[in-house]
């Protein structure tokens, strides 16, 4: 490792210059990779075109001349030829230029004739004895010019080094990727574009395969997490599974088998069950949680929304009541009296299993023997506040649930050190829900056809984006959309209204009546979004359906279609042509998977997860979306890592463990 003055070249200017990017050392100037490349090649003069980029060698025919514009712009032209054609060659600020390029000089000039082909505007014109053809590496060295770049990583590179291999012969291998020696030779002198491609394929590999074995580290870690596990009573779990009305799915059985194992077991359960939108995981959260009761421990469940922890609550003691299983309600809405009594019958054991919103985590509660914990829809649960769980009580077990997946793969670089459980197929007998995008002035039209559906008897849901109406906004809100449809149907049917600014006794009063079909259409903001389960509903008509996100909006569109009823969303959008080929995909498909992966392309995690995107990682070069494939390969080879005895192996490991220790876990 040498220092930079010792180079030729680097002056003292220079290495201040360097030491503000980082770099202190000649190995660091070899692991300052090219930010780009550009491909130097001289295009025919005679198959020139207007306004393409051209780059091509003339002759100086005249020497130029300098035109000041104004201050620290001026333009300097000069008449050149090629094939004795003779035209202008306009460049800015470059009058330091007009020295050389005295007549019968070859130069090569890059840039386009924007108007007519007697007039050329540059962006670069080099002599062509300095211009050098191929691939040339662009480093983008704040305050330093390529020129000294290149020089100075040509003499480093011509020097004697040797770095040593950071990843496993058997990994270079397999992927067929450089070694670390010939990687640097590579990728600051490219002689094609596989050699880019490698290169970069290498560096890729190696942030994701250390982002990996970190992972394996982190889970190996976990693993080390003991809790009591809980001897649970098999038979009675097996004889409620036996009396539900409906038979499990394959994978809600699947998934059932992951939780009890992880029950079973003294280790940890911190695992997240993905499912779609009505795909049954609340069923399998009440399994668990009768076994969990059975072996003697609490359980807590959490959502997000009161009107979700309410619905829970009837569920739960639809299903559980018969068996003896005290299930309490705790909500914020609650009298402090009420609280405290709650509260007090948790700390005494006298209630089995509390449910709650999130905030149940917030409130100062005891509990006797918290065994278990189960947080609906967690995407909508920061990170923060599952490490604030996992402090109360004894390490009680953890199930999240999730309805947005994602892929697998993407899945595990988000959630990380967390087990995946997956719900992929629906319960049988469940259609495809039909989907339009619809123009708002079709309204009249589409509320003939939701008439068919109500009469017989089925429900529809509205959504608008805002309440109130406003001066600023063109989207409907859901007053207006009351009025509206109370003027067209309200002779014939009832409709409700439900949003956040409503008082409590009056939101549950509203649902209470939408449960019991005692309203036709309900008029909601997005309060019901998350969770709310209405089989007979029918019918969702979503107001101004562009200015939500898709996840968000097949998230909507699970809140129908949970029987075996066809049902119906419609999307209804102010400008048609322009909202049709971003909703086309909700058209298309009804896999909560595939659109959540399709909305992570376009927006981005960051965009998609929000609460959680403090857990996504940033690396240089890789990309969890367009990389997956690497990703995968990268998961695979550090499970191998964690076991293998090589030297690069081993280094992996106490870099990973290193890493995790500097985190503030918990
Ligand atoms: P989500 O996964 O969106 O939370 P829920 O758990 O609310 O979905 O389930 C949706 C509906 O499907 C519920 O009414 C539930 O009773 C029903 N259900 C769950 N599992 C099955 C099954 N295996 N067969 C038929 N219906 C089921
Ligand atoms: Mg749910």
């Amino acid at each position: 490792m040498g220092r930079l003055i010792d180079i030729k070249g680097i002056g003292p200017k220079t290495v201040q210059k360097l030491n503000r990017l980082n770099i202190k050392t000649t190995n660091d100037l070899l692991f300052s990779f090219p930010s780009k490349y550009e491909t130097h090649k001289i295009n025919d003069f005679s198959s020139k075109e207007l306004d393409k980029e051209l780059t091509l060698v003339a002759k100086v025919y005249k020497k130029p001349r300098i035109f000041f514009i104004r201050r620290n712009l001026d333009k300097l032209s000069v008449q050149v030829e090629i094939d004795k054609v003779i035209f202008y060659v306009h460049i800015f600020n470059r009058r330091f230029l007009s020295k050389s390029l005295i007549p019968d000089t070859e130069i090569v000039i890059t840039g386009r004739f924007l108007k007519n082909f007697a007039s050329f505007t540059a962006s670069n014109i080099v002599l062509k004895k300095n211009y050098k053809l191929g691939i040339i590496p662009i480093y983008g060295f704040k305050e330093i010019k390529e020129s000294t770049s290149n020089k100075i990583i040509k003499q480093i590179l011509s020097f004697d080094y040797s770095i040593s291999e950071t990843l496993p012969g058997w990994a270079l291998d397999k992927h067929k990727i450089p070694n670390i020696n010939s990687l640097i030779d590579i990728i600051h002198n490219p002689k094609t574009e596989e050699d880019i491609y490698i290169s970069k394929k290498r560096i890729i590999y190696e942030e994701l395969l250390n982002f990996a074995v970190k992972i394996q580290a982190l889970k190996k870690l976990n693993k080390s997490i003991i809790t009591i596990n809980k001897k649970y009573d098999i038979t009675i779990v097996k004889d409620f599974i036996k009396t539900l009305p409906f038979v499990l799915t394959k994978d809600q059985q699947l998934a059932t088998n992951d939780i009890f194992k992880d029950l079973k077991s003294n280790q940890q359960m911190n695992r997240l069950l993905q499912g779609d939108v009505g795909s049954g995981k609340t069923i399998v959260s009440i399994i668990a949680s009768l076994a969990v009761v059975t072996a003697k421990f609490q359980v807590a469940i959490m959502a997000p929304t009161l009107v979700l922890a309410k619905q829970h609550f009837a569920t739960f003691s639809k299903y559980l009541s018969s068996y003896g299983i005290r299930i309490g309600l705790l909500t914020s809405e609650m009298k402090i009296s009420e609280k405290n009594a709650v509260a007090e019958a948790i700390r005494n054991n006298q209630i089995d299993i509390i449910i709650g919103t999130h905030s149940l985590i917030q409130e100062s509660i005891d509990f006797h023997n918290l065994g278990f914990a189960v947080i609906d829809e967690q995407h909508r649960f920061g990170v923060k506040q599952r490490r604030e769980l996992r402090l109360k009580g004894a390490t009680p077990d953890i199930l999240l649930m999730s309805a947005t997946p994602i892929p697998r793969t993407l899945a595990i670089s988000i959630y990380q050190d967390i087990d995946l459980s997956f719900i992929k197929e629906k319960p049988v007998g469940r259609l495809p829900i039909s989907t339009d995008v619809v123009a708002y002035e079709d309204l009249d039209l589409l509320l003939e056809n939701i008439k068919t559906e109500l009469d017989k008897n089925h429900q529809a849901y509205f959504i608008c984006p805002k309440i109130l109406n406003s001066e600023t906004s063109t989207k409907i809100s859901v007053n207006e959309l009351y009025n509206i449809l109370n003027t067209e149907l309200g002779n014939q049917y009832k409709i409700g209204v439900l949003h956040g600014k409503m008082i409590e006794p009056e939101k549950t009063s509203v649902l209470d009546k939408f449960y019991n079909n005692e309203i036709d259409i309900l008029i909601s903001t997005t309060v019901v979004e998350v969770g709310v389960n209405i089989k007979n509903a029918t019918v969702m008509v979503i107001l101004s359906a562009d200015s939500f996100g898709l996840a968000q909006l097949h998230q909507l569109r699970g809140r129908i279609g949970r029987d075996s009823f066809q049902s119906y969303c419609y999307l209804v959008v102010d400008d048609i042509l322009e909202a049709k080929d971003r909703l086309k995909i909700l058209k298309e498909t009804n896999d909560g998977f595939l659109i959540s992966e399709y909305d992570l392309t376009i927006r981005g995690p960051g965009e998609v997860f929000g609460s959680i995107q403090s857990g996504i990682p940033i690396f240089k070069m890789a990309n969890l979306i367009n990389d997956q494939e690497i990703l995968a390969q990268a998961f695979e080879d550090a499970t191998i890592i964690m076991d293998a005895l090589d030297v690069q192996s081993k280094r992996l490991r106490n870099k990973a463990i290193k890493s995790i220790e500097s985190y503030n876990l918990d």
